[in-house]
């Protein structure tokens, strides 16, 4: 095992700033009082606490840092929106395919109490129907619930059009968004928007584990998730993760001052990364829309081979990527995302994905692009698939001759077929 870690997993977590550390650690030790608590000690940790709702408010274009609650993660935020559900008449639940489990689990939980749930679908590309979801908002739909980009592949769905067609059809629909992958990788401003709630978690975005918020437009009726004392203005009970929000604003504060960094050098990054993985092995392609999608995210499947014995090469070079979602390795599930995509059998058990940060350097990107080669053909060369291997080489050698016919090679991502 190598000493020197390339993080390639920010998708499933990132590494907290030096900035949100320094500014925790004082609520980790002097300042240790309770927020609500009458006496000044106490008192005084409510101020910073009203700073990070402010940072927060920022990163995400509230109206007003009322509308911001800190919840523990972003799964706390999708509960907390989706479970407060509080019309009666209202059965009915819009989401897609492709939610993370924190969505998904919750509308199933949901159906056994009565509510009915439709998932819209995602084409090739993993993009959503805009007809198809119009067409599915009824008279009796409570929510819809819609990411703003997949966890998996980064494609990022229309939530801003969408909110709007769900109004325009039918006013009383709440409308959450998932915020937890978009956050810091692409500018929001929800209060321009038809959002009414959207989530975030602190612990992709360089805060630590254990902090979320939740955006609730002003106006917007939502049964609290959490019951007992009146902390965050009765709608989330518990005494306050103190250091916890403090770091997640810093890190709200630090991430819209990177947007333009993610926007640029880190896309950059991702794209060299892609392109030299993509010319040098011919077995590989892109998962999802390569247009639309969060900058620092790319999903790519190597045909024929495990994706998990992948990550395990990799890991031995200290290069850390992922299969799927965190929460489905494990299982060993082929991803459900992918599936919903139509992607066949035999790419989705070789999905990789490769998520970038602001920590993320050239020198990462080129380490793993060369050794990439050395664990694919290892693995290629004890694939049960080795008839296949050998007539998917051949396609693409007789595709970088001079033809370039469109699509002439099935994967679709030969760079010389002119489709990347
Ligand atoms: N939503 C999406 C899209 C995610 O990727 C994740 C975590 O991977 C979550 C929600 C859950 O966030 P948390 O880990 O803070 O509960």
């Amino acid at each position: 095992m190598t000493e020197k870690i390339i993080y390639l997993d920010n998708n499933a977590t990132t590494r907290v700033c030096d900035e949100a550390v320094e500014s925790m650690l004082p609520f980790l030790t002097e300042k240790y009082g309770n927020p609500s608590s009458m006496h000044s000690f106490g008192g005084e940790v409510g101020k910073y606490i009203k700073k990070a709702r402010e940072q927060v408010c920022e990163l995400v274009g509230a109206a007003s840092p009322d509308e911001i609650i800190f919840t523990s993660c972003g799964t706390e935020s999708s509960n907390t929106a989706l479970r407060g559900l509080t019309n009666p008449h209202r059965k009915h639940i819009i989401t897609t395919k492709v939610e993370h489990p924190c969505v998904l689990n919750v509308v199933k939980y949901l159906g056994k109490k009565g509510f009915e749930a439709t998932y819209l679908n995602v084409n090739a590309e993993g993009e959503l129907d805009l007809a198809e979801f119009k067409e599915s908002i009824r008279p009796d739909t409570a929510l819809v619930s819609v990411m703003w980009a997949n966890n998996e592949t980064g494609v990022i769905f229309p939530v801003v059009k969408m909110a709007e067609i769900a109004k325009e059809k039918n006013p009383e629909v709440l409308f959450f968004v998932d915020g937890v992958q978009s956050a810091g990788k692409i500018p929001i401003d929800v209060k321009n928007t038809k959002i009414d709630m959207l989530g975030i978690s602190g612990h992709k975005i360089h805060a630590p584990k254990g902090v979320g918020a939740l955006y609730i437009r002003k106006g917007t009726l939502i049964s609290p998730f959490m019951l007992g004392g009146h902390q965050e203005k009765g709608k989330r009970a518990g005494t306050e993760n103190v250091a916890g929000i403090i770091a997640l604003g810093t890190a709200s504060e630090q991430a819209v001052s990177y947007l333009e960094d993610e926007a640029t050098r880190v896309k950059q990054l991702r794209d060299r990364l892609e392109k030299g993985i993509l010319e040098r092995i011919f077995n590989a392609k892109v998962n999802g829309s390569r247009v639309n999608r969060v900058p620092n995210t790319t999903n790519i499947s190597f045909e024929y081979i495990e994706g998990e014995l992948i990550l395990l090469y990799l890991s031995d070079f200290g290069i850390c990527a992922s299969s799927g979602s965190a929460c489905t390795s494990g299982n060993l599930e082929p991803s459900l995302v992918l599936r919903a995509m139509g992607v066949p059998f035999t790419l989705v058990h070789g999905s990789i994905r490769f998520s970038l940060s602001r920590y993320t350097t050239e020198e990462d990107v080129d380490f793993v692009i060369e050794k990439m080669p050395e664990v694919i053909n290892k693995l290629n060369s004890i694939s049960p698939f080795q008839r296949e291997l050998k007539e998917l080489r051949e396609l693409k050698k007789a595709c970088s001759s001079p033809g370039k016919q469109k699509g002439c090679c099935k994967s679709g991502n030969c760079p010389s077929c002119g489709l990347i």
